[in-house]
């Protein structure tokens, strides 16, 4: 049987696996695909092993989008672009990445909103989804400020941006006031930290005492629980918000179709995520140890 994986930590609250074997299922693809949890001093030997023929690629999730860019043999040009894959393919030995969260997030946000040319954004986090998010933004010629928790890390990604796009990029510490000062100038939010993600579904990254942009759409990557306390806030507010279902349906889609050279099932994949998310206990899926690839 071949192989697919998803790296990261934490993986449990994936639905990931069920969606593509659904889509494997549904092509006839005698193919698995698991969620492993893997330290991050275990992440470097894991992906070697996965040269071997039977391992066809994986999914890179939550830490690793941007550290495993390093132990790839190359990257499509999106990855190389944003510096960050969420998706490896092995063709014979070399393992390829790519990047789907970037299509993946612009097509589900045009999905939901129509982007204004004068859009002021605002990205929570400063990580690998954070990243496609701020490269996918910027190409469509939209202003950028980040709130991040490591100032560094923002600096470094603003950098990338700036050589990249003539756009506006501005950076604010993870504090109140940096929340109170963008509330009044936004008009895109993006959750692009894990804050709210299953099981601590009772946090926001949007603190209480401040007011959410009085016209902003709120994005929020967490798709799991499906209503965030941040998507709570935002509708309470009167504001349109959206979780990050489609962008994982899309990004999944785009994914599938690298490793199988098909169409992806879309409509099959969504019932499949859907599914999930009302039935499957967040903490269900299926995970193996890395200790697995060993044998
Ligand atoms: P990542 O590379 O680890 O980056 C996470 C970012 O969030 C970092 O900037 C991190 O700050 C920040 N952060 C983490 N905990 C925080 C906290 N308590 N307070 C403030 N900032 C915090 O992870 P990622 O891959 O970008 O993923 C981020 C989230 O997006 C996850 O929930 C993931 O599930 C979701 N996502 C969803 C989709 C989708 O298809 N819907 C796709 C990709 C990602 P530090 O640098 O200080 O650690």
């Amino acid at each position: 049987m071949q192989k697919l994986v998803l790296l990261g930590s934490p993986v449990a609250h994936s639905i990931s696996p069920a969606i593509q074997n659904a889509a494997f299922a549904s092509a006839g693809l005698d193919w698995s695909f698991e969620a492993m949890e893997v330290a991050p001093e275990k992440l470097a030997a894991t992906i070697t092993r996965m040269r071997a023929d039977d391992w066809l690629g994986a999914n890179i999730t939550i830490p690793f989008k941007e550290t495993v860019v390093q132990l790839l043999d190359m990257t499509d040009p999106t990855a190389t672009k944003t510096s960050a894959v969420n998706t490896i393919v092995n063709r014979s030995g070399r393992l390829v990445g790519h990047n789907t969260d970037l299509p993946g997030f612009i097509r589900d946000l045009r999905a939901h909103w129509r982007i204004p040319s004068t859009a002021r954004s605002l990205i929570l986090g400063a990580g690998g989804a954070a990243r496609a998010a701020a490269f996918g933004l910027a190409q469509e010629g939209i202003e950028l400020s980040f709130i991040a928790r490591t100032v560094e890390r923002a600096e470094r990604l603003a950098s990338d941006i700036r050589q990249a796009y003539a756009v506006e990029v501005a950076i604010h510490p993870w504090a109140s006031e940096s929340f109170l000062n963008a509330a009044s100038q936004c008009t895109l939010i993006v959750n692009a930290t894990p804050v709210g993600l299953v099981p601590d579904t009772k946090i926001s990254p949007w603190p209480d005492d401040v007011s959410l942009p009085p016209s902003a759409f709120v994005y929020d990557m967490v798709y799991s629980p499906k209503e965030t306390k941040l998507i709570r806030q935002a509708q309470r507010e009167g504001l349109k918000a959206v979780s990050g279902t489609g962008m994982l349906l899309e990004q999944a889609a785009l994914s599938y179709e690298l490793w199988t050279g098909l169409r992806a099932p879309r409509s099959n994949m969504r019932a499949t995520l859907e599914d999930a998310l009302e039935r499957i206990p967040p903490r269900g899926s299926t995970e193996i140890q890395a200790e697995v690839l060993d044998a």
